[in-house]
């Protein structure tokens, strides 16, 4: 049950430099979560306790799970991933234990980076009906807080959660010694898009003609995860004609169409 439901990585292969933008966010990151993991007598001289968990939080793809893989990559901590809708969607009646297994994974391999995706699946706020799934939701985040609870003697595991929901989060789980530290992860401004364009192009074979900034200004409201395909994209576009040198006209056919894609999906959610 284990291996199909947590991602363990000895060694992520993201690191700071492949992220773009979101300097504040890496350095927040960098404090809360390195630190204690590289330097804890830090905390000890001070006579402070870092953060339990830290919380990231904003829209799909914006570079949230990079974060976690960074920091990890960083520390030499393994990265252990598991999603909040796989903790009690996949196995019902067996959230809880998963939990307990998750932390138990964790102390196996400290140092370690613990980040669960879409906490909000098992952390929404109570609503009125009283189904068994709710029942079961309550149990696997009542683990959850429990496991975290017992922080100090959990040594050198970190806990990095991530939502794009932050407003249907139950508030319980922000309390000190919760995740008392929110990151707010959002989308790239224009620089920050540019940015993203030239890490995702670095192994790429682009024309003189290619103008970053232009394509950032154009790429209004794209995430990392957006920008990244519009690379992709590009490169297709390449190919389709025949050519291994990727142009400006690549790149505007590959915005929009990663655009009128993104447009559906947003058309299907509402
Ligand atoms: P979700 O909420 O959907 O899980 P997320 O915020 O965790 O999304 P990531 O999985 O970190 O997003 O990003 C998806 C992909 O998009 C990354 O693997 C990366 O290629 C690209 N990406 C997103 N944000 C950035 C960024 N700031 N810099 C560089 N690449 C990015």
């Amino acid at each position: 049950v284990r291996a199909r439901v947590m991602e363990v990585t000895e060694s992520p292969e993201v690191g700071y430099e492949d992220i773009g933008g979101l300097e504040d966010q890496l350095q927040e990151v960098r404090e809360t979560v390195e630190m204690p993991l590289d330097r804890p007598e830090m905390f000890d001289d001070v006579g402070i306790q870092p953060p339990s968990g830290v919380l990231l939080y904003g829209p799909p793809g914006t570079g949230k799970t990079m974060l976690a893989k960074a920091v990890a990559n960083k520390t030499d901590a393994t990265f252990i991933k598991m999603a909040g809708s796989e903790l009690v969607h996949k196995f019902i009646g067996e959230g809880a234990k998963l939990v307990r297994d998750l932390f138990e994974v964790a102390r196996e391999h400290e140092p370690a980076v613990l980040f669960i995706d879409e906490i909000d699946a098992i952390a929404a706020k109570r609503t009125e009906s009283k189904t068994s799934g709710d029942a079961e939701v309550q149990r696997t985040m009542m683990q959850l807080l429990s496991e975290m609870d017992g922080f100090e003697d959990r040594g050198d595991i970190r806990i990095i959660a991530a939502t794009n929901r932050f407003d249907m989060l139950d508030r319980a789980i922000l309390r000190p010694g919760r995740f008392d530290r929110l990151i707010e992860v959002p989308k790239p401004d224009a620089e920050g898009r540019e940015l993203i364009f030239e890490i995702h192009t670095r192994d790429m074979n682009v024309a003189d003609d290619v103008d970053f900034a232009e394509l950032a200004t154009l790429a209004e409201e794209a995430s990392g995860a957006d920008v990244k395909a519009i690379c992709t994209e590009a490169g297709m576009f390449a190919i389709r004609d025949d050519r291994t040198e990727i142009r400006m006209e690549d790149f505007r056919s590959a915005w929009e169409k990663v655009n009128a894609e993104s447009d559906g999906v947003a058309d299907v959610s509402k």
